[in-house]
């Protein structure tokens, strides 16, 4: 994943700058290991995790004696590695699903729920990953199961154009989203479609309305098919914040993945590590840009030495 670790080191990582400058000191006192973990907590690692690594860093200095600046650097980065946890299974679930159970038969597409709060990125990380999963040769269609705001449909059957992808969506507003979603459903099985994106509403005023609307929707889905994955689309540059709002999902809809957008914009790319600790569930795609190509698959190595320049 080069193109990770190429476009985090072109937007300055200044995560990587300030550490780096205070590795490079020949002799690191107290108040250095502050300033690492204080760097770590303002680029929103989290408090814990922060303390964790500068102890462990710290440690593992003490113990093997290490002074020279490059050799630190090493250790920091194994130790950052170590907090990104790249044993997580990362891979998204996009093969057709082959259902032989009983009512249920036959070849479906697979099932990828989108969810989260208006204005993460939620329609355009669904462009843009249609746009992926047709350049790995699957083919796509779209859902617009947001049908509170009459803009999101529209604005999902742009991106439809855009990267030429079918997206069902309902002629009145304020139609049910789980019937949208249910239909999308039903025209992906009669296409013989790969994969079924379906996008949701994301209104957080009520954890009850979104309950009920996220649970039917689920529900109305998994009666027909298996859902592969439940993504939640979360803005970085939001920081804590984000996090209340992944927990309301994490426990509303069942996530499976984490699509971390807007990171070309923001030195708070240590929210990876918080959202990992805090749902207990991989961040699997990054969003680095709004055009049509500025996604990509998390990369735990690339995001590390990104960060590090
Ligand atoms: P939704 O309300 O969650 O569907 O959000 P939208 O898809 O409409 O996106 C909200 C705004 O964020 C738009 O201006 C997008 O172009 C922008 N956006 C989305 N993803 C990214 C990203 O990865 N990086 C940047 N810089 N902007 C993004």
């Amino acid at each position: 994943m080069v193109r990770l670790r190429e476009r985090l080191a072109r937007s300055g990582s200044p995560l990587g700058a300030r550490l780096l400058a205070v590795l490079s000191r020949d002799h690191l006192t107290e108040a250095d290991w502050e300033e690492i973990e204080e760097t770590l907590l303002v680029a929103d690692v989290g408090a814990g995790p922060s303390a964790e690594l500068v102890d462990a860093l710290r440690e593992r200095v003490r113990v093997l004696g290490v002074r020279e600046p490059g050799a630190v650097r090493e250790l920091l980065r194994e130790q950052l590695l170590a907090l990104v946890d790249p044993t997580m299974d990362r891979s998204l679930a996009t093969e057709p699903v082959m259902l032989t159970g009983e009512g249920q038969t036959g070849v479906q597409p697979a099932v990828l729920l989108v969810v989260g709060v208006n204005g993460t990125g939620k329609t355009t990380t669904i462009g843009k990953l249609a746009r992926l999963l047709v350049a790995e040769g699957r083919s796509v269609l779209l859902g617009a199961a947001d049908t509170f705001r009459a803009a999101a449909a529209d604005q999902l059957a742009t991106w439809g154009g855009r990267v030429g992808v079918p997206v069902v969506r309902s002629d009145k507003d304020g139609a049910d989203p789980a019937s949208v979603a249910f239909e999308a459903l039903a025209a992906g099985r009669e296409h013989g479609v790969d994969v079924v994106v379906v996008d949701t509403a994301g209104r957080l005023q009520n954890k009850a309305g979104l309950m009920d609307e996220l649970g039917k929707i689920g529900r109305v889905l998994s009666r027909q098919a298996p859902i592969s994955e439940v993504l939640l689309v979360l803005d970085a540059t939001t920081g804590q914040n984000g996090l209340t709002q992944a927990r309301v999902f994490a426990e509303v809809a069942g996530v499976t993945g984490i699509v971390l957008t807007k990171l070309d914009g923001t030195a708070k790319g240590g929210i990876v590590v918080a959202v990992q600790r805090e749902l207990g569930v991989p961040v699997k795609l990054v969003g680095l840009g709004e055009g049509p190509d500025d996604l990509a698959e998390f990369d735990p190595e690339a995001f590390v030495d990104g960060i590090l320049g």
